[in-house]
């Protein structure tokens, strides 16, 4: 039996944040990760730079210096991985976390499997999910979906050169791949529910893409939805009173945002609010269950879009100060 005072679950930056602000307090955490550390930002579109500066990203109060304003992900990868490195995070990479339950003398039994099938069991007196959530991307439950054809990941544009893609959704990474899939002489359709550019686009990105638009370089269908998806074609219903459109097509990117692994949260016990975002006390990240907490865009409210990295790196100050109170440092 392994025997922790902290587990974290996930090695994100705001995992990674939590357990150094533990750190601070004396604690020596266990951070749990299925894949390696920062696996999200290693999934990203390749070319991708953050919105933000890099100074909104840094944790532990280490500088983050970029080359241009805004940092690429091969940058922030490398900003991550000293920080746990140089910090000495305690990191158990390739191990997956099935399962965490209660005990009835207190604190919780987590079980997980490594790279090689092996169950092993921990005991920790406080948990901290920093699951995140790029592994549950929003689907739209449309025939095709289902298809090779159709995904909700964009990683890189070569593959897409001279395709007729559609991307589903008008938020960042739907508009990014527009671009970038325009540049390498895709052609490229963008499928939006909304009657108009979407708010959440960054302002510096939209002038280009409206543009592109406007050239009929990009095609852009607002207030439209694809309802199926065939072998050759995608089916469009556009606003009240138009037609079906049958566009011929070759791949679909359904950028439709992400939302938490909400059964992992529920079979912790955590209840889910009718809105769909789990039980959490604010100002402590405390669930419903005491001694679970929550860091991150786990912790999301609204789909996905309240919590990113510049706000969810200060949760771990929180849940570090609520275990002060209560003395488990
Ligand atoms: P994650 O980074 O997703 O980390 C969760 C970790 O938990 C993962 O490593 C995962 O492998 C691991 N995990 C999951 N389940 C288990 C399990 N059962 N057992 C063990 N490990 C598990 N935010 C900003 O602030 N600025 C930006 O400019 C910005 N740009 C973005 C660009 C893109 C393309 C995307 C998609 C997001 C961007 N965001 C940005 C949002 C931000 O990257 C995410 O919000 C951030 O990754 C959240 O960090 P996290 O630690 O909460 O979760
Ligand atoms: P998102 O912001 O959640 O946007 C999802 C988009 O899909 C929205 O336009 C949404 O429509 C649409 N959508 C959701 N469900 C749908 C459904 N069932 N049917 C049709 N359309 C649907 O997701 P994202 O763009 O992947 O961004 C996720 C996070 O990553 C955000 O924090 C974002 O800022 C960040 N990001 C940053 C960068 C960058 O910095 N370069 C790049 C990409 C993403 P509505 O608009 O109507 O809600």
């Amino acid at each position: 039996m392994n025997e922790e005072q902290v587990i974290i679950i996930g090695a994100g930056p705001c995992g990674l944040a939590a357990a150094i602000e533990l750190q601070s307090i004396g604690l020596a955490p266990l951070v749990i990760e299925k894949r390696n550390v920062v696996h999200s930002i290693t999934q990203y579109p390749i070319n991708m730079h953050f919105f933000s500066s890099p100074e909104l990203l840094e944790i532990a109060d280490i500088p983050f210096t970029t080359a241009n304003e805004k940092p690429s992900r091969l940058e922030a990868l490398n900003y991550y991985r000293n920080v746990s490195l140089r910090r000495q995070v305690r990191i158990h990479a390739y191990e997956t976390v099935k399962a965490v339950a209660a005990l009835e003398s207190g604190g919780f039994e987590l079980h997980t499997m490594d790279r090689y099938g092996e169950t092993i069991v921990y005991r920790a007196g406080t948990v901290i999910v920093a699951t995140g959530y790029f592994d549950h991307p929003n689907r739209l439950g449309i025939p095709g979906e289902e298809m090779d054809k159709v995904s909700h990941f964009f990683h890189e544009s070569h593959p897409y050169t001279g395709m007729r893609v559609a991307i589903i959704g008008g938020s960042n990474s739907a508009i990014d791949a527009a671009l970038e899939l325009e540049r390498v002489g895709a052609q490229v359709t963008v499928v939006y529910r909304g009657a108009s550019y979407s708010p959440s686009i960054k302002p510096w990105v939209r002038p280009s893409f409206e543009s592109l638009v406007n050239k009929e370089r990009i095609g852009m269908r607002f207030s439209s939805r694809i309802i199926e998806v065939g072998q050759r074609t995608v089916t469009i219903e556009g606003p009240p009173g138009t037609q079906l459109e049958h566009l011929p097509n070759d791949f679909v990117l359904a950028m439709t945002g992400f939302h938490p692994d909400r059964a992992f949260l529920i079979s912790i016990g955590v209840t889910i609010e009718p809105e769909g975002y789990p039980t959490f006390n604010d100002s402590t990240m405390e669930t419903n269950i005491p001694g679970v907490y929550l860091a991150g865009v786990v912790a999301s409210r609204r789909e996905a879009n309240e919590i990113f990295i510049e706000t969810g790196r200060f949760h771990g100050r929180k849940i570090a100060a609520h275990l002060m109170k209560l003395g488990q440092n």
